[in-house]
């Protein structure tokens, strides 16, 4: 039996972080994992889709650089240079990860929680008095006829060429950014989901406008459709059935995205020792990230409280006993342009009885938004009507994903819209002006 300070299972943003900080600081920890360090953040999903969405994103502005004057040609799509791009950004950032958990003691395996409270990797047993889950989630799928016939996330990361046409199922986090992807690569897209607005999570407003802009771009939405069944033809295309607003109706595609939310992943034995878990899986916690067996945590994607990898790292952070505010964590979306929020979006806010205002702040009078060709954007925040204090801030448009930090900052501190303009100043022309556009 090895003894150690600190034992973290799974080395993603959840667990990679606060292990390499512990060991740093002199900590003896032991960090396990089966797979690649970096979790599904740095090896299928953030990073990869990014690098994705980046090279999308530049077809979509060379294709867009006429109305700058710039005349590129005819816009082509050289996928497996894409894909290659991708896969040296993702080992490159490897490299970082690995040089970061180099002071931890790496175990290569599969951790099993052990009734007596220890962890085994096949016939190795580790001791620690802190335990930290940080297991992660994994695609779902819907249990309907065909499912096989679809693939995941992991699977649209691994296309080695573009479909022609592609169906999604699911207008989620996932599903969205997929689209925007697939459609600035020149992909035929069409989105079906089960509710009346894409972006469950984010302010009406913001999906609405999100669904607009991408609609422009050709993107085609079923809303309010659930998905029955994906047969194939011989040829390999796919029909997917779904019961929509006009009752049962198909759909051809080349491809099929599953992107219906993920699962929790967890270690085995957690009953055996003692860790409960809610009826779908996730493990429960406190609002420390405390397990029902003492010593043990769980944060990140396994504990189903917020499926963002900065949320995971700042959980980790709090069970190791930091004070990090876990009330204002942005979110974001990376299609084209981005999506991100903090705070409570209207629906919400009126769900709670929460008393607020709103107001807007749009790109087409922000001068670089202008000036970069980038107009087409919004800005809404929620605000209490006493004091101006911001409760919610809601943006769709270029760079949404970095502007939303300072909003999330104001949000954590309790700031009003002034505060936001008098105990800074914001640099002219840019788009951060948008956020202190409300006095
Ligand atoms: P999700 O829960 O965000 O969205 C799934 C969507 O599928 C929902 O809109 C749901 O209504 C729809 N759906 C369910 N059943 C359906 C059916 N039968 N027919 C049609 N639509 C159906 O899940 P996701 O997009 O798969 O993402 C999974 C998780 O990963 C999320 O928690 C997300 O926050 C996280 N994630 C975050 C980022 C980011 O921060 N940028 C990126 C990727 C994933």
């Amino acid at each position: 039996m090895t003894t150690a300070d600190l034992i973290v299972i799974g080395a993603g943003p959840g667990g990679y972080d606060v292990a390499a900080a512990r060991a740093r600081a002199g900590e003896r920890v032991i960090l396990i994992d089966y797979a690649f360090p970096g979790g599904t953040c740095l090896n299928r999903g953030c990073i990869p889709t990014k690098c994705l969405a980046a090279s999308s994103e530049a077809a979509i502005q060379a294709r867009n650089a006429a109305a700058l004057g710039v005349s590129v040609g005819e816009v082509m799509i050289d996928y497996t240079a894409v894909v290659h791009r991708m896969e040296s950004v993702v080992e490159g950032l490897r490299d970082g990860v690995r040089a970061l958990i180099a002071p931890c003691t790496f175990v290569y395996g599969q951790a099993r929680i052990l009734p007596d409270g220890t962890v085994g990797v096949g016939d190795q047993v580790f001791t620690a008095p802190k335990v930290l889950i940080a297991t992660g989630s994994a695609p779902a799928a819907l249990n309907i006829p065909g499912a096989d016939l679809t693939i995941n996330s992991d699977g649209v990361l691994q296309l080695e060429e573009l479909p022609r046409s592609m169906a999604i199922i699911g207008a989620g986090v996932i599903g969205m950014e997929f689209a925007s992807i697939m459609n600035g690569f020149g992909v035929e897209v069409t989105v079906i989901e089960y509710l009346k607005e894409v972006l469950p999570p984010f302010d009406k407003e913001i999906s609405k406008r999100l669904r607009t802009m991408l609609t422009r771009r050709g993107v085609k939405f079923v809303l309010d459709a659930a998905v029955t069944a994906v047969t194939a033809d011989n040829e390999g295309v796919r029909t997917v059935s779904y019961d929509g607003k006009k009752g049962p109706e198909t759909l051809q595609a080349d491809t099929v995205v599953m992107a219906v939310g993920r699962r929790p992943v967890v270690p085995e034995g957690l009953a055996e020792a003692g860790i409960e878990t809610d009826r779908r899986g996730y493990i429960v916690t406190d609002a420390r990230m405390r397990t029902t067996r003492p010593g043990f945590y769980a944060v990140g994607d396994c504990n189903g409280r917020l499926q963002l990898a900065h949320a995971a790292t700042a959980q980790a952070r709090v069970a190791l006993g930091e004070d990090v505010n876990l009330d204002a964590i942005p979110a974001a979306v990376f299609t084209c342009p981005e999506a991100a929020m903090v705070g409570l979006t209207t629906e919400q806010a009126q769900a709670q009885g929460v008393n607020f205002r709103t107001a807007k702040a749009l790109y087409s009078a922000n001068g670089k938004a202008q000036a970069s060709g980038q107009a087409d954007g919004l800005v809404k925040v929620l605000y209490a009507p006493d004091t101006r204090r911001l409760l919610g801030c809601h943006i769709v448009g270029a760079h949404a994903s970095d502007l939303i930090a300072e909003a999330a900052l104001a949000v954590s501190l309790g700031l009003s819209l002034d505060a936001l303009t008098t105990i800074t100043v914001h640099s002219h022309p840019s788009l951060s002006e948008l956020i202190a556009s409300f006095r």
